[in-house]
């Protein structure tokens, strides 16, 4: 029996008979473009998320990119971010003009470690683009009183993260409700994945929504007359009606991705070289990836392979060694606890429809390696 890394086929049967007919009555009603899907879909995520306002748009990168656009930013203005994260945390700071200054990991989270990011602030410094790696929040206690005593802008960048939870002086906070701005992904691989792009900004502030909502609307808020510059970034009302139907299933689905995790780290528990992930105890994790620690990380992936099970490695290079990034001259040993990370995780399958069966197979697949 093979184990595919994700099995999006299972979840389309699972919910198909659901929704076919929301697509259907999209299909119906012809309204492809800002349907009411749209605003439904957006009051959902934003109460979920615990925020004043959800803004869809057209992928997890234009939800990093616009709130990143509105500040601005002119040459040399930094944003400070991590370097082990998926390629658009960066690529959007650098297309909104301003310079990614890369920081080091929590070895334990692999999230942004507070004190890299301090000793990183320079009069030059914008903003901070805070990244829920994997699906648990980052030190957000931390990092809020910095960027407010610096007076920079704190983004979150919660593509992995979607009602995440973190708890914070006796309160569960979720994930996007604390930043100045933060960025959802609903890739189709994502917890909360749509049947193509899609993503959503989320802020507290009525000003701010005013104008992302505008910015992805070639930046006018009436047709044919344009504040400032914006571009297309819609999402579809088809994909707004398929993810609202998922938005229902979206808890059991964490809560099950919650019970294979820790089916995985029981099973690993014993063994020397298997590093199971660490939950911070203030987190409530959503398990986006189930991602190990282990010696020897590429002959295990190879051994993985010959199984027919499925892996990734995310991620095999961190951002600041990138070759597009090299003009900003970090070297291999400017963020050690990134590099370690590169060369040793492994992410294996997790999700709510992989059986017992399924995860024995892999389990044992993996011991197998180390014995
Ligand atoms: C997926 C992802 C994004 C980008 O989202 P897209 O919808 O693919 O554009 C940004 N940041 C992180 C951490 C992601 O995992």
């Amino acid at each position: 029996m093979t184990v595919p890394l994700l099995d999006l086929v299972a979840q389309y049967q699972s919910i198909k008979d659901a929704v076919m007919p929301a697509l259907q009555s999209v299909i119906e009603r012809q309204q492809f473009i800002m349907g009411p899907e749209i605003g439904q879909l957006e009051a959902e995520v934003a109460r979920l998320s615990h925020t004043n306002h959800g803004i869809a748009c057209a992928s997890g990168t234009d939800a990093l990119l616009l709130p990143l656009k509105s500040l601005r930013l002119e040459p040399g203005d930094e944003v400070i971010a991590p370097a082990f994260t998926f390629f658009a945390t960066a690529g959007t700071i650098h297309n909104a003009g301003g310079t990614p200054v890369f920081v080091d990991i929590d070895p334990s989270t692999f999230n942004l470690d507070p004190a890299a990011v301090e000793a990183a602030i320079t009069p030059r410094t914008r903003a901070i683009v805070a990244v829920h790696l994997y699906g648990q929040m980052a030190a957000m206690e931390r990092l809020l009183p910095l960027a407010l005593r610096h007076k920079l802008f704190l983004i979150e960048d919660a593509a992995q993260a979607i009602g995440a939870r973190r708890q914070m002086d006796g309160e569960w906070r979720v994930a996007g409700e604390l930043g100045w701005a933060s960025a959802l992904s609903f890739f189709p691989s994502k917890n909360l994945g749509a049947w193509g792009d899609g993503g959503m900004m989320l802020t507290q502030d009525d000003a701010l929504a005013e104008r992302l909502r505008k910015l992805r609307l070639h930046g006018g808020a009436k047709q044919y007359h344009h504040e400032e510059v914006g571009t297309n970034s819609r999402l579809d009302t088809l994909q707004a009606a398929v993810l609202l139907v998922k938005l229902g299933y979206l808890a059991g689905w964490s809560a099950a991705r919650r019970d294979r995790a820790a089916r995985y780290s029981h099973a690993f528990a014993g063994s020397a070289d298997i590093c199971p992930p660490t939950v911070d105890p203030a987190n409530e994790h959503i398990f986006h990836q189930y991602t190990i620690r282990v010696p020897r990380r590429d002959d295990l992936a190879a051994h993985l392979k010959s199984k027919g099970i499925g892996h990734a490695i995310y991620y095999p290079t961190g951002l600041h060694l990138q070759p597009c990034f090299g003009h900003l001259g970090y070297r291999r040993g400017s963020l050690p606890a990134t590099e370690d990370a590169m060369a040793s995780v492994l992410s294996l399958p997790i999700y709510p429809e992989l059986t017992v069966a399924q995860q024995n197979i892999v389990i044992e697949a993996v011991r197998d390696f180390y014995r």
